[in-house]
């Protein structure tokens, strides 16, 4: 009998560490690497949010916190859900946990049965369907590809949806697409939703504010109220204010999920970072300023990637609305061979001879459910992108 639990065998680990590994490893080896793997800005916190920080240490903010939150935090979320996105929540509809991460693992920890199942749409952030089995869910993946901007369509929600639909994640903007999506995509959904009483929804709200171009952000519940009683709005401080090390994701929902999820949390991690959580305060209520200032420099940067990845041979890439990723397709690569002899079969196979032959590492689109892709994340310096590109450009140029 295995020593390992049979749950923990459904489960693979997590493709983009891999990436990261190996690319450690060549650069270790001496290999000059660039990565473009990160889904962290490369920012640093805000000065005011590190100052919180510290005070909260001296201060003795150091001890154990309420398990879901402390009132002040809470309070500050409660604002900014209403500033944000029109929403009323009240403290008791509020959870804090250890990044956003744990905030979606404890709702479906909290609410999966074997045999409910829970839509996915492709490509999707990599935890999602894995976070779904180690809670004993199934996942159910919908593909949402490239021919409709990586967003799901009406009708395949509705195609996906079934007696045992528990919950619907969506994601907006997208890891790893970048794609977000309008009032009326968004609508759309919610209309199909509004039909099915039985299906929850988790919206995955964590690159809010990183949109371009005067785009509008909205979240399912600030739209169709009908969905507020059944929503589960998801949010963070980890990409906004590049606060990826503290740990604190949030969400606002129905109080008694919340109760739930306050239960897994109790039992499993209790309370999130007090320092971190005091660092949240500042966060929300603090100036927020700086969030546009961030924007212009990754609107800039998703705009260089994206007119360098598209003059190179045999790759299209969609330039998205928001995060800071772009997510091209490889279509018209697979089935050559690189200078150095290996036949692309697969993105897996075109990530791997990029890294290995021209030193850069993206992620392959199979790891986020739609293939042949990669993703690149541009949270890195104009300089390292552009020689990332170019090195791209070179080794597309070099298929044979
Ligand atoms: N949701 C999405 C779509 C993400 O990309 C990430 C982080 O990469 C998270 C949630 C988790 O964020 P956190 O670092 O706050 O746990």
């Amino acid at each position: 009998m295995s020593f390992l639990s049979a749950t923990l065998d459904r489960v693979k680990p997590s493709p983009t560490i891999a990436v990261s590994t190996m690319a450690r490893e060549l650069k270790a080896a001496g290999k000059d690497v660039i990565g473009l793997g990160a889904g962290e800005p490369d920012f640093d916190t805000p000065a005011n949010i590190r100052e919180a920080g510290k005070a909260a240490i001296d201060s003795g903010d150091t001890r154990y916190t309420a398990p879901d939150g402390t009132p002040e935090l809470k309070a500050a979320i409660c604002a900014k859900f209403k500033r944000d996105n029109g929403l009323d929540y009240k403290p008791a509809q509020i959870s804090v946990g250890t990044g956003g991460k744990q905030i979606l693992y404890n709702a479906l920890m909290a609410t999966l049965n074997p045999g409910d199942e829970v839509v996915i749409p492709a490509p999707y952030w990599v935890s999602y369907p894995d976070m779904v089995l180690l809670a004993g869910g199934t996942p159910v993946i919908v593909k949402a590809g490239a021919d409709a901007d990586y967003k799901l369509t009406p009708e395949a929600l509705d195609a996906a949806i079934t007696d045992k639909t528990k919950w619907f994640i969506f994601n907006s903007p997208s890891n790893p697409t970048g794609a977000a999506y309008s009032r009326d995509e968004l609508q759309a959904l919610t209309d199909v939703l509004v039909k099915y009483p039985h299906v929850w929804v988790m919206s995955d709200d964590i690159y809010e504010h990183l949109v371009y171009d005067g785009f509008e952000f909205f979240t399912p519940a600030q739209i169709e109220p009908a969905l507020y009683e059944r929503t589960l709005t998801c949010n963070g401080v980890s990409k906004a204010y590049a606060m990826t090390g503290w740990r604190i994701g949030y969400a606002g929902g129905p109080e008694k999920l919340i109760g739930a999820m306050r239960k897994v949390q109790s039992q499993s991690t209790s309370n999130p970072c007090s320092i971190s959580q005091a660092a949240a305060v500042e966060a929300l209520n603090g100036p927020q300023d700086f969030i546009p200032a961030n924007n212009e420099v990754f609107r800039r940067r998703r705009d260089m990637v994206v007119e360098m990845l598209n003059a190179a041979e045999g790759i299209d890439c969609p330039k998205p609305e928001g995060a800071f990723y772009v997510y091209p397709s490889v279509t018209a690569c697979i089935g050559k061979t690189t200078a150095g002899g290996v036949k692309i079969v697969n993105d897996e196979v075109f990530a791997t001879a990029l890294l290995e032959e021209k030193g850069v590492a993206v992620v392959f689109g199979a790891a986020f459910g739609l293939e042949p892709c990669f993703r690149v994340s541009y949270a890195t310096s104009d300089e390292l992108l552009r020689e990332a590109c170019t090195r791209i450009q070179d080794f597309c140029a070099s298929l044979r």
